[in-house]
């Protein structure tokens, strides 16, 4: 990455201070030190992260008690380039058994909307295209869900996640992740279908999964693949 100016600089800690993130990984800038370029405000450079570099951080995390009954951390899989990012509440027990989100009956459910619908709509896109994750990257006890707090001293990483990201569009799937992630209070039922703002990024929420999974929701089931097929429209077009 290029030196930055102090315009460049102070936008992206501002950037950072705005995710409500105070500590920021600093990596020694090539050629600087003595004798070198000096960069005009520090002779480090403020590297951006990287999804390893957030995992390290997280480490054998204790900062909330969902550790304590939890079996793997769910950090997120896909491509750490997506332009598109899916974001759940938290992993169940599949999820927390195999480290890896969206693996069980709603998550195969999600891997069908998604290459469904994009088969559909003539967009060459696979799950592995997009990336995914959650609010809480560990297994609330008995699937309920996340706690405000538990939500907040997670939600670092997730906003750390997608600051590294950076991607085109965000889709949060269900009430709870959508609340989190715009700060709007209404039930998902009224957030549906719309575009929000994470930052600069749209968001677009929709119905979680496993509400779909429940076999009256047929209506729910057509408003979610509308809602997709306008978010992969926005992103693939
Ligand atoms: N539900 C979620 O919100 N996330 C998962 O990873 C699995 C189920």
């Amino acid at each position: 990455m290029p030196p930055m100016d102090a315009d460049q600089l102070r936008g992206y800690l501002e950037f950072y201070q705005d995710l409500g993130i105070k500590t920021l990984y600093r990596r020694a800038a090539v050629g600087g030190g003595a004798g070198g370029a000096a960069c005009p405000v520090t002779d480090e450079h403020v590297a951006a992260e990287t999804l390893p570099q957030i995992l390290a951080d997280i480490g054998d995390c204790r900062r909330c008690r969902l550790h304590e009954g939890r079996n793997k951390i769910v950090f997120g899989v896909g491509n750490p380039a997506a332009p598109l990012v899916f974001v759940g509440e938290g992993p169940g027990a599949d999820e927390d058994a195999q480290g890896i989100p969206f693996v069980g009956r709603a998550g195969q459910l999600l891997t069908q909307m998604i290459e469904n619908t994009a088969k559909r709509e003539g967009i060459a896109l696979t799950r592995d295209d997009v990336y995914i994750c959650n609010v809480v990257k560990c297994r609330p006890p008995d699937n309920r869900t996340p706690e405000p707090d538990e939500m907040d001293i997670c939600g670092q990483f997730l906003a750390r996640q997608l600051a590294a990201i950076r991607p085109k569009a965000i889709c949060v799937l269900g009430g709870t992740a959508a609340r989190a992630l715009t700060g709007h209070k209404e039930g998902v039922t009224k957030m549906r279908g719309k575009w929000f703002q994470w930052h600069d990024v749209p968001v677009m929420v929709t119905y979680h999964p496993s509400y779909l999974l429940r076999a009256y929701n047929q209506d729910a089931k057509r408003e979610a693949w509308e809602d997709l097929k306008k978010v992969l429209h926005f992103v693939y077009d």
